[in-house]
């Protein structure tokens, strides 16, 4: 049970206090860095597992503050969600990157490119069309884009954001199911967004050569994926030995530190025009 001796209970509020304000600073900084376009994004590299040939990458957004310095998105981005930032933030990003494509069409000539999205996003009914003129735009060729999207409650059969996905895939852009496998990911989804490709959340991955039950999971992620012609991405991949696993399992595409970290754009141009032997 749980006792409120004033030991335990001052230190508690102190923390919750610090916390909320932290929060509201942090709000107001990303609202001001949106409106500045100030935010920015790296790549980080993603390799066919077979020839360990690079074949992409996923786009991951940067927040650099003044005050703040260098912020995780694993922390602003569920604030921008609860704050509604989120659409501003996602726009910004698209534009930003849409226009780096533009300005290096060498860097998606044979490669594709991966954008996170928010769920939130897709329950905007105009998102997949507004996504559509911006590409059309900048004149990129959507097939060269894939969606990447985290199931969450806002999925279960809700309309809108099934309609979004249905246009976007008519426009060209492939979609991926982030983070699966926790969370709600299900097997409806896979099936009824028609799918393009599941990436296998990190922590199936990261405690691959440790935990039987893991093993059995990302096995059957990737076999369900093969039945489902679906393609099978492994992330947070930070050592040989996993490497090695998935390769014979067949999982087609990898990601993590082993392979490559997250990189700016121009690193990651230099990275593709160097032609370096694969790992
Ligand atoms: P995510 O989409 O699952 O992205 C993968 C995260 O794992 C990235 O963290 C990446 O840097 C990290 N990672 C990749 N390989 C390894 C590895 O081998 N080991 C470890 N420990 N980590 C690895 P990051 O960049 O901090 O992003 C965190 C999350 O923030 C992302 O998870 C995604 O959910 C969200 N996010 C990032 N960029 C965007 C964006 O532009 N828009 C939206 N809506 N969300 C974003
Ligand atoms: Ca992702
Ligand atoms: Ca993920
Ligand atoms: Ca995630």
């Amino acid at each position: 049970s749980v006792t409120y001796s004033s030991g335990n209970w001052l230190p508690f509020t102190d923390n919750l206090k610090n916390n909320h304000a932290h929060q509201l600073h942090l709000i107001t900084q990303l609202t001001n860095d949106i409106q500045q376009e100030a935010l920015y994004f790296d790549i980080q590299p993603q390799v066919d597992l077979l020839t360990r040939q690079i074949i992409g990458g996923e786009v991951l957004v940067r927040w650099n503050n003044d005050k703040l310095g260098q912020v995780s998105p694993a922390e602003f981005i569920p604030l921008a969600e609860q704050t509604g930032l989120i659409y501003k933030l996602t726009d910004l990003l698209l534009e930003k990157v849409f226009q780096w494509a533009h300005q290096h069409p060498h860097a998606l000539l044979n490669k594709r490119l991966s954008i996170n999205i928010s769920a939130l996003d897709l329950l905007q009914e105009d998102f997949a069309h507004r996504v559509s003129l911006l590409i059309q735009r900048h004149r990129l060729s959507p097939q060269t884009f894939t969606i990447e999207i985290t199931e969450t409650s806002v999925f279960q059969n809700n309309a809108i954001v099934h309609d979004n996905v249905k246009q976007l895939h008519q426009a060209g852009f492939k979609l991926a199911i982030d983070d699966f496998g926790v969370g709600y990911s299900s097997m409806q989804n896979l099936v009824a967004l028609q799918t393009d490709e599941l990436k296998i959340d990190q922590f199936f991955i990261m405690s691959l050569l440790e935990d039987a039950q893991s093993q059995i999971l990302c096995r059957n992620m990737i076999d369900l994926s093969k039945a489902l012609n679906i393609i099978s991405v492994a992330e947070g991949i930070e050592s040989e030995g996993i490497l090695q696993l998935l390769q014979d399992w067949h999982c087609q595409v990898g990601q993590g530190y082993h392979l490559y970290r997250p990189m700016s754009p121009a690193d990651y141009l230099a990275l593709l025009n160097k032609k370096v032997p694969p790992l």
